[in-house]
């Protein structure tokens, strides 16, 4: 049985990771942390009844009392790479959806993990629709390679744009080679028109309620576009690649980055 501390748990995300793992055979909820919530059973926050596991702020006190296995982050950027820190401190594998943590953070942790030869995994999408359609989307920009990426999330969402459209660009921009598109705009009428730009890929963000996480990626030929789109409709789309991560990280002894490397 795999003993999972789930950090965010109160939070939109943590819930449904909370309601998951319950559901999953061979591993449980042995701990759920979050600065909300504090004293109030996790499963009855989730939904789905009484588990006998309270939400504490606590963490470090958590992973000990525990022996937690596994901790499965979706907090912020900030209190991540704390989390993440304290979690390899104790040689519990940190599984990580939060996303907007800068590189630079992501290399320190990555060493960390070697150092102390903990596995982890940290994914800025677990929705295995979404790691396909970035998959697809590195394939279609060696025959394409002008391309601009839409993302389109709920209006709760605090980074912008997505960990997932940073590195679908980083995707593109890594497989079209020296290739660049052409863009013929002279005057910008409004700040921020045409989008922001990672190795010259023009990424735009769209923030509506009723929304959950969504990405178009449109290529650009000769008298033909391409469109690579995936949706996910609810939150619990993360969820298979959640669990997979949980299951995973049992045989890894460093941080692994993106789901992808665990599907190909
Ligand atoms: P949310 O605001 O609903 O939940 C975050 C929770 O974290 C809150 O309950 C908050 O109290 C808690 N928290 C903050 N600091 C904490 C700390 N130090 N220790 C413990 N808990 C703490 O947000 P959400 O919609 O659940 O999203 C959480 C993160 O997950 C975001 O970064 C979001 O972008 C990311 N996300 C990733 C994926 C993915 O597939 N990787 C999918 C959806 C969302």
């Amino acid at each position: 049985m795999i003993k999972v501390v789930v950090t965010g748990a109160a939070g939109r995300m943590g819930r449904e990771v909370v309601r998951a793992v319950s559901r999953t055979p061979g591993m449980t909820v042995a701990g759920a942390v979050d600065l909300g919530h504090n004293g109030e059973d996790a499963g009855s926050h989730a939904g789905i009844g009484p588990l006998g596991v309270v939400v504490r702020p606590d963490l470090v006190n958590v992973l000990e009392e525990t022996r937690a296995e596994v901790m499965v982050d979706f907090t912020t950027a900030s209190a991540a790479v704390q989390n993440i820190r304290d979690a390899i401190e104790c040689r519990v594998r940190p599984v990580v959806g939060t996303t907007g943590i800068p590189p630079e953070e992501l290399q320190e942790l990555g060493r960390l993990s070697r150092e102390k030869g903990v596995g982890g995994v940290i994914a800025p999408n677990f929705a295995i629709g979404a790691v396909l359609m970035m998959h697809f989307a590195g394939i279609a920009a060696r025959y394409l390679p002008a391309a601009e990426v839409i993302e389109l999330h709920h209006n709760q969402k605090i980074d912008a744009p997505s960990g997932t459209a940073l590195k679908t660009a980083e995707i593109i921009a890594a497989n079209r080679g020296d290739a660049t598109s052409e863009d013929g705009t002279q005057v910008v009428k409004l700040d921020g028109a045409r989008g922001g730009t990672l190795s010259d890929i023009r990424i735009h963000s769209i923030r509506l309620p009723g929304l959950v996480a969504h990405q178009e990626v449109i290529f650009g030929g000769l008298g033909q576009t391409l469109s690579i789109r995936h949706d996910s409709i609810s939150r619990e789309s993360f969820m298979p690649g959640v669990i997979m991560g949980i299951k995973k990280v049992m045989e890894l002894r460093e941080i692994v980055f993106g789901l992808d490397k665990l599907i190909f």
